[in-house]
Order: C-alpha cells, then structure tokens, then sequence
C-alpha cells in the first residue's frame, strides 16, 4: 500500500473507533442522568456489543499493518498522522496480546463487580464483593504479564493513565510530601479553625443551580457547547470539543459541594472544550492523560476556586443569590471555612491538605495487591490499618472505609495517583503561568481570559498529540517537579492559620 492509501486507511479506522466511542459515551452518559432504573439489561447487551465492535477494529489485521507501514514512515507524515499513529500503536499494544475471549469475559465481570459493589456498598458487606473483587485482581495481574513493562508489575498499571509513570516516581513524590503533610496538619490543628455550619439553613436547588452556570460561564465554559446536569456523583463526559457534558449534585443545606464539584469538572470541561479543532473526531481529540486531566480540574478547584482573591470578586454576587444565609457571613470567615482541615473518612470530601494521604493510603495498598503481599479477604483490616497510620482515624463501617471507592469494582488500578499528580501538576503549571501573568490580580478582577488562553496554548490544544512529560517540559521548562505543590500548600496553609 502507497503511504497515502495507508494515511487513508488509517483516518478510516481512527474514525470509526471514534464513532464506537462516541456511542458508548452517550450511552454511558444516559445511564447516569436519564435512563430509567430497569433500562440496565438492554444496555448492558448494547454496551458489550459495542465494545466487541471496538475491540475488533483495534485488534485487526488491518490496523496491524497500517500501522507497521506508517510506523516505518512516520518522519514523512504531517504531525497530526505521526500522532495518530503513535497513540493508536499504544492502545493497540495494550490490548493485542490480550485474547479476544479473556478481553470480553473481563467486560462482562467488570459490569457484574460493578452492580456487586453497589449492593456491597449499600449494604455494608465487603464478603459479598470480595470474590468479584480477587477475579478482577487476577485479571489484571495477568494483563500485567501479558504486556510487561518491565521492573515493578504495577509500572504497568500506572502507565495505563499517566504514560511513563513508574513505581520510583510515584514513591519519591509521596516520601516528600507525606513528611510536610504531617507536620503541616499537625500545625494547622494547634490553631482555631473556622467551619461553616449552615444547619437547618436551606440553599435552593434553583438557585444553586443558577449560580453554578454563572461562574462556569465566566471561567470560560462555552455554554452552547456542553451543559450542566445533575447525578449523585459529578463527572465529565466528552463526546467531542463541542459538546462536553458535566453533572453536579446539589444538596441543599450546603451549598459548598455543588459548586465546588461545578468548578472541578468545568476545569476538566474547559480542557476538552479547546482541544484543536484540526483534530476532528480521533483519538487524539482528548486530554493526554488523567494526571494532566486532573490538573485542570484541581487547578480551577482548589488554586482557582478556593482563593481568596477569586471570592474577593465573586462573593458579594454569591451573597447576592443567598442573602439569608451568607449576610452574616464574614469574607475571610467564608474563605476559611471553605478551606477547613480536619482529617476525614472519605476521600471525595476530604480537604486539600489531607486528600493526597487518601491517595497514598490507596496506593500502597495497590502496591501490595500486585506484589502480592495480601489477600482480598485481608483489605478491610489491612486499609483500616493504613488510615490510622496515615489520618489517625479508621471507619467502623467498610462502607465508609474500603468498600468507599467504585475505581476497583471497574478494575481502575493504578488510577488514584493521578488524583494526587494532578494536584501537584497544577501547581507546576500556575507557577510557569506566574512568570508572564499576575494570576492573583486576574482572580481578583474576575478576568479569566489570559489564564485560560495561557493553558491553552500550552495545555489543551494539543490533546494527545504529547505525552505528559512533554506537555510540562514545554509549558514549564522541566520534567515533573513536586516543589511547587510542597510550596503552594505549605505557603497557602500557613499563611490561613497566621
Ligand atoms: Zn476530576
């Protein structure tokens, strides 16, 4: 084949693995928004069809030797081609020594692990769980054999959602920062803290709602390309640039949970929203990785969404839309109480000085899992164990400790330390952006424009195009470098609590 009828090829074959993903994300999305409670069965069959579909234009001959070809002619190919090319060889090889058979079984366990979680969860019974739970451990041990990264088997894991990333890093990272973690909780709880406590207060749904379009609006959402909906748990769903699709979950006696999780996801949505159209509907058209994603979120969350120069501007508009409530309510009253530290049980509320101890928690205990040091019917002790030692706390409930997580029922290992990476991230990233913009004074106006415009251009436009290395070598001048977290939280608490 000439390398045009191959370049042609291979656009025919990204496109339809485009438009089979497609499919599954609306379909996914309809699940967790609309469908009715009983639609599961037929989505189900629907759903594992697709993924057949999928499975089967990935791992065929056809992609094999386009990709041998192009391979072999990537200096010639324009940048987009080469990229299409690389990231395709990626999945390709993730999936290809994997037999057809095992891939499908695994699909079918991980929808049932998933249901047998839900009720695990419900009913506080991890026994229940536990033998979904060692068949999709021994599945993913035997992809780790079948792909081998070689030197640590969960290197293998981890390179599925942060490519590169190994044990060696990961371990560095969380030895610095557990160290100043520790002492910084440690100083925070010596000083009075402020919570806010709205009891018996009630926030209407209608106008958190309003409120939330507003500030995602002025963060740079585009509102004509995505929309704002609700599930009981908040998540971004892409389909293309133009159309990105967020959920919230609203409670209404606090107002805090809606809006920040708002923030989080319109990070995320923002990102997909200004990927180069050039990209059309590919597999390169998305984020380049979870820990870069993440970046995004956490960066609009928690450097953006709870600073003080960012409610200096938008709290008297909050005021506004619940005069009841917040009047009283001082503006470095507020901003403390949105920043309250307290060691916690859950990892999805925790704070942001003791959420990465969550992650590390998780981390070790995935660690052993794959060097086999402990057995399923252990986790439960093993991860109250690990949240003593960590947040000198355990859950009487499995509920509220290993069962808390839906990541392991959908075989998501290696997933949680791009949370804590994404984090440390946007730290890197807010202090290269420092270096031409005065980021604190654009808060403080409310003026997003150059902010937004600086992660684009060094950020999101590229999709997949670069690996996150690249992308933090080129917008910050150097590999990953976690001082810039250390810093930004050690700067950030202390100066609270002064
Ligand atoms: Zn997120």
């Amino acid at each position: 084949m000439s390398v045009e009828k191959s370049i042609e090829k291979l656009q025919e074959l990204d496109e339809k693995l485009s438009a089979l993903n497609y499919a599954q994300v609306l379909i996914s999305w309809d699940a967790q928004t609309l469908a009715p409670k009983k639609s599961v069965k037929g989505r189900a069959t629907a759903l594992e069809g697709l993924s057949t579909y999928y499975y089967d234009t990935l791992i065929s001959e056809e992609m094999k030797s386009v990709l041998n070809e192009l391979e072999g002619e990537i200096e010639k190919l324009s940048e987009i081609d080469a990229a299409k090319v690389r990231v395709l060889k990626t999945e390709y090889d993730k999936l290809a020594k994997v037999p057809a058979k095992e891939y499908s079984a695994y699909n079918a366990l991980i929808t049932e692990s998933s249901s047998a979680w839900e009720a695990a969860n419900a009913d506080n019974n991890f026994d229940t769980f536990a033998p979904y739970l060692e068949k999709v451990i021994e599945y993913n041990k035997k992809y780790i054999e079948y792909r081998d990264k070689g030197g640590h088997p969960y290197n293998t894991l981890l390179d599925d959602y942060e490519k590169d990333l190994t044990v060696e890093t990961v371990d560095n990272f969380f030895n610095d920062l557990r160290k100043v973690l520790i002492s910084l909780v440690k100083e925070i709880q010596k000083k009075p803290q402020v919570k806010l406590d709205f009891k018996g207060q009630k926030f209407e749904k209608t106008k958190q709602e309003e409120f939330s379009k507003f500030i995602m609006e002025r963060l740079g959402f585009r509102m004509d390309c995505g929309v704002l909906s609700q599930s009981v748990h908040p998540f971004t769903n892409i389909l293309s640039r133009d159309d990105v699709r967020i959920t919230t979950h609203y409670y209404e006696d606090d107002f805090k949970s809606a809006l920040l999780s708002t923030i989080h996801e319109t990070g995320h949505a923002i990102f997909e929203q200004n990927i180069d159209p050039a990209y059309g509907l590919s597999i390169i058209a998305t984020g380049t990785s979870m820990g870069i994603h993440e970046s995004q979120s956490r960066l609009f969350e928690n450097n953006f969404g709870r600073s003080y120069p960012f409610w200096q501007h938008y709290y008297d508009k909050l005021k506004g839309t619940f005069p009841e409530q917040l009047n009283q309510v001082q503006l470095d009253t507020f901003y403390k109480g949105i920043n309250y530290v307290e060691a916690s049980l859950i990892r999805t509320e925790a704070d942001e000085v003791t959420y990465p101890l969550h992650v590390m928690v998780r981390y070790e205990i995935e660690k052993m899992i794959f060097e086999n040091k402990v057995k399923v019917k252990e986790l439960p002790e093993l991860w109250r164990e690990k949240y003593k030692e960590y947040l000198g706390i355990c859950a009487d409930k499995d509920s509220e400790g290993v069962l808390q997580d839906v990541h392991w029922s959908e075989g998501l290992f290696g997933y949680f330390p791009s949370y804590a990476l994404g984090s440390a991230y946007s730290a890197q990233f807010e202090n290269a952006m420092s270096k031409t913009i005065n980021v604190q004074e654009k808060l403080q106006n409310g003026d997003f424009k150059d902010i937004v415009h600086w992660l684009n251009e060094n950020i999101h436009r590229f999709g997949r195009t670069k690996t996150p290395n690249q992308i933090l070598l080129d917008a910050t001048g150097e590999l990953f470098n976690p001082k810039y977290y250390i810093e930004y939280l050690t700067n950030k608490f202390t100066d609270m609590y002064k």
